[in-house]
């Protein structure tokens, strides 16, 4: 059995609950629903954790994927016992400390593409900590303490935050808008979500699908850690959200 699930996180980050209908439970205990709040895991972004509330009970969710065609958002329960039945009622909770964490990370670190002029070749979100690789040769190109004024500048500039959509055409005609090499934004489907930060784009505009903050004075303040060497010409940056 199989339907889609319609991703309300894609058009408001901020939802944190939803009613929404069981489409159907997989044999490993996956259960997909018309409708959630919950991101699925993509684009280094994790899955959201959670809480989905029946008529009666509780279930706990582990950790939130994809189907194999990505129309379909499975909740992924903690205990694969006590399952629910399609056709039933329920209101989705995500954990929205945890979620939140993540989209403060991920718009820091478009914020901290938009300092480095060189390709990404890799990245990860948490909500302790977030890293991005970069290539680089020179390994004197990253001025640490340069690089934490400048992200607290654009923190600081409280720059909006925004979403609109592109045709594939028009992300062909502009390949300049792709920075990272290990993730291509999804295409096929006709269309593409850009993310722009600031007027128009102007601190950073890319293809993106996960979850971000309205504006980037949400973020709060950040700290750069060590700087480590990734083979040849990788060099993996890490960061931290102080408090
Ligand atoms: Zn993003």
């Amino acid at each position: 059995m199989s339907g889609s699930s319609e991703p309300l996180f894609r058009d408001d980050a901020y939802l944190r609950s939803c009613e929404a209908e069981i489409v159907s439970v997989n044999e490993r205990g996956g259960i997909v629903l018309d409708r959630t709040v919950f991101y699925a895991t993509g684009g280094g972004q994790p899955g959201d954790t959670g809480r989905l509330v029946l008529s009666s009970r509780e279930i706990p969710i582990g950790a939130t994927v994809y189907g194999e065609d990505r129309s379909e958002i499975i909740h992924v329960p903690t205990r694969p016992d006590d399952l629910p039945e399609p056709g039933e009622t329920v209101t989705a909770f995500l954990d929205w400390d945890r979620r939140n964490r993540h989209m403060r990370m991920h718009t820091a670190l478009h914020l901290l593409c938009s300092l480095i002029p060189y390709p990404v070749t890799g990245g990860s979100i948490g909500s302790e900590e977030s890293r991005l690789d970069f290539d680089i040769a020179d390994a004197d190109a990253i001025d640490k303490e340069q690089l934490t004024e400048a992200l607290g500048a654009l923190v600081a500039a409280d720059h909006p935050v925004t979403t609109r959509w592109i045709s594939d055409e028009e992300l062909a005609a502009n390949p300049d808008l792709v920075r990272t090499m290990s993730v291509k934004p999804p295409t096929g489907s006709g269309r593409v979500r850009l993310v722009a930060i600031g007027e128009d784009g102007s601190v950073d505009l890319q293809p993106c699908g996960g979850t971000h903050v309205r504006s980037t004075g949400e973020i709060g303040k950040l700290a750069i850690g060590k700087v480590e060497k990734k083979g040849r010409q990788n060099r993996r940056i890490r960061l931290r959200i102080e408090g």
